[in-house]
């Protein structure tokens, strides 16, 4: 009697359901799926041309039967699931039994499987769903699955597939999530001839993060430990009729949920520019979740500036029964039976440890109303590391009044910065105002100075710098008012500019480094490395890869100093990533060139001499766009001289 059965149509249809095989990066995720729930300890995945080509995963997990190695290419065969009842708690990541014949439908699978309580193995051949051959072969336990070209039979699904690099950081992606989730399996995952990812059984699951990430990652996260809350259930509904007969039998005890939640978070400083480093399961499955991921924003909230995302490796472990992974035939969505219970305890569990390991600034954070930014251009673009420093610092006056309005990149259009007009001190507007005319006794202003003249390019030239606030803002007197010049981000624009045109041309200038400077990829990074090596290298890089999974760096652009080389160059891969998400290769090159920019530019807190204020403001005022930074953010604000007159009361 085999294990696998052909689920009755009730139980079928009970199932959410719906093609699971959209790219090639959802057969490895179902293939392996079934590796762990056969119990594998050992997973090799290869692929070739991003798995378009080829994809086999191997296991050493408990093989099939002889009998059930055909059955499993009948819908709903599954040996995870019989009854209508099971679908309550599910534990096995597999339930729908739809994968494989799924996947055979629209590819050439090879399965060769043996169980190891039996002699030989089977190995079925089928093409487009039709079974091609079934021979009775010599095998060793466990079980193999070849794929090969993929989507040969439905062109227009094939059509659909993005690049073979874009498959394949997928693919990348959904192994790099499974190895994180069982950090005491081997895997293996080989591209042609390439091992992107290579992990033996680890101790615990920090050891397999140093495995996957290397070990600069390690010093930027805070273990959870192991953090519980308890759900009360509330006692079962018990109808009137029966309430007397309920009373004198044996009282029930009401209930009770544990939620268990361990893992990995980074601390706020280390900010990603997309979701993709948060690793999230639900009792060990792969999740994407809208609102698991919004508890781990608010957790971070005024921690973190606003689009910006953790590191984060997250395991919440749960009763079968409160979660429903029958939603989404990809069954990367789950539905909670306690949503908001299970929201809150993962948003409290997080900041606490955040808090706990130390607070980012003894200062209380802004609201983040108050802060009330216009969201970054579609290319999500880096932000300086001033800007989000100035973010999570807390500026306590009404920092709303300032904010600009949403900056645009045009430079016939200068937006216009305004500062709210100038309150008295407080002790002074405490005072009853003199109810007498007072003569006129200051002399009057030129009325040309009390227009408000429209904002251009010539007013920048103009400006006299007077000094530096903070050694971060340099204030300059102008015509027509008082400027205050963030230092950093005008640099950043006057460089993004120079670096942008010397890419246009040629090459952008770079600098050798003493010594190369070594760095570890992981495997989506290596992927991305290899994309977008010639644009790295146009932008003043010289790097070689270096033996497995790491990457030397030789040299490097101009003016960027040693100590932020290697946070430019993951910022640029992270960049590349987005790629993902259909950043095309244009913007890809501005946005490095706007990394670039910022990590050259002058930092805050530097002191800047009459000259160099003078020499930035002038070229400043000679770039084509001087209001905005590369991200969109504003240079400069100005206090015109109405908002001063009008601040003193003399209009
Ligand atoms: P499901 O995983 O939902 O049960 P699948 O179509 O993915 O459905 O697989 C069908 C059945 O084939 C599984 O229930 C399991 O019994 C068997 N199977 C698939 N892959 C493996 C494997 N790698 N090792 C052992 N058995 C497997
Ligand atoms: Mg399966």
């Amino acid at each position: 009697m085999g294990r696998i059965r052909v689920l009755s149509d009730q139980v079928a249809n009970k199932i959410a359901a719906g093609e699971v095989v959209e790219r090639p990066a959802s057969v490895v995720k179902e293939l392996l799926e079934n590796s762990l729930d056969a119990g594998a300890t050992q997973l090799k995945i290869e692929v070739e041309g991003g798995g378009r080509k080829l994809i086999r995963v191997s296991d050493d997990g408990c093989g099939m039967l002889r009998d059930d190695a055909l059955l499993a290419f009948e819908r709903h065969a599954t040996s995870k699931l019989a009854d209508v009842k099971d679908l309550l708690s599910i534990s096995t990541l597999g339930f729908r039994g739809e994968a494989l014949p799924s996947i055979a439908s629209v590819s050439r699978l090879v399965l060769e499987t043996r169980s190891a309580e039996e002699a030989t193995g089977m190995r079925v051949e089928l093409a487009g769903g039709k079974l091609l051959r079934a021979d009775e072969v010599a095998l060793p336990p466990g079980t193999t699955i070849t794929v090969r070209d993929l989507f040969y039979n439905v062109p227009a699904r094939k059509k659909f597939l993005r690049s073979e690099q874009t498959e394949l950081a997928h693919i990348a992606s959904t192994v790099t999530h499974y190895s994180l989730a069982h950090p005491d399996r081997s895997v293996l995952l080989r591209s042609g001839a390439s091992d992107l990812l290579q992990v033996t059984p680890a101790g615990s699951l920090r050891d397999r993060v140093y495995q996957v990430f290397g070990s600069q990652i390690l010093d930027e996260l805070v273990d959870l430990g192991s953090r519980e809350r308890e759900l009360t259930l509330p006692p079962p509904y018990v109808p009137p009729s029966q309430a007397v007969a309920a009373f004198s039998a044996e009282p029930e005890e009401p209930g009770s949920r544990t939620f268990r939640l361990t893992g990995f978070a980074s601390r706020p400083q280390y900010q990603k520019l997309n979701r993709n480093s948060v690793f999230l399961f639900v009792n060990r499955r792969l999740i994407r979740d809208r609102l698991l991921m919004h508890a781990i924003s608010s957790a971070y909230h005024n921690l973190m500036p606003p689009a910006c995302y953790p590191f984060a490796v997250l395991f919440l472990e749960c009763d079968c029964a409160e979660v429903d992974v029958n939603v989404h035939p990809s069954k990367t969505e789950v539905r909670f039976r306690h949503g908001s219970f299970v929201h809150d305890f993962m948003r409290d569990s997080i900041r606490e440890v955040l808090i706990e390991s130390k607070p980012v600034s003894s200062l209380p954070a802004p609201e983040r109303a108050a802060m009330s930014r216009e969201p970054q251009r579609a290319v999500a673009l880096p932000f300086s590391e001033f800007t989000s420093r100035m973010e999570t610092q807390a500026w306590p006056a009404e920092p709303s009044a300032v904010m600009p309005p949403p900056a645009q990149e045009s430079a016939g259009n200068l937006p216009e910065y305004t500062l709210p007009p100038p309150r008295p001190a407080s002790a002074a507007a405490a005072e009853a105002p003199l109810r007498i005319r007072i003569p006129d006794t200051h002399a009057g202003f030129p009325a040309d100075a009390m227009a408000e003249p429209s904002v251009s390019l010539a007013v920048l030239a103009d400006l006299r710098p007077l000094g530096q606030l903070h050694e971060s803002f340099i204030i300059a007197a102008g015509k027509d008012g008082l400027w205050i010049i963030d230092q950093h981000v005008a640099h950043e624009r006057v460089l993004f500019e120079i670096v942008l045109e010397q890419r246009t041309r040629g090459k952008v200038e770079s600098q050798r480094l003493l010594m190369p400077m070594v760095l570890q990829l992981t495997a989506e990074q290596q992927i991305e490395y290899a994309r977008i090596a010639e644009e790295l290298h146009a932008a003043g890089f010289e790097t070689e890869p270096f033996g497995q999974r790491t990457l030397a760096v030789k040299a490097a652009p101009a003016g960027v100093g040693a100590g932020d080389i290697e946070k430019l160059l993951s910022e640029i891969l992270e960049i590349a990533e987005t790629e993902l998400r259909g950043v095309s290769m244009e913007d890809v090159r501005r946005a490095i060139s706007a990394s670039i920019a910022c990590r050259a530019a002058i930092k805050v807190n530097t002191r800047l001499d009459q000259t160099k204020m003078e020499w930035l403001l002038a070229a400043l005022a000679a770039t084509a766009c001087p209001m905005t930074c590369p991200h969109g953010r504003p240079v400069a604000l100005r206090y015109s001289i109405r908002d001063i007159l009008r601040g003193f009361h003399r209009i």
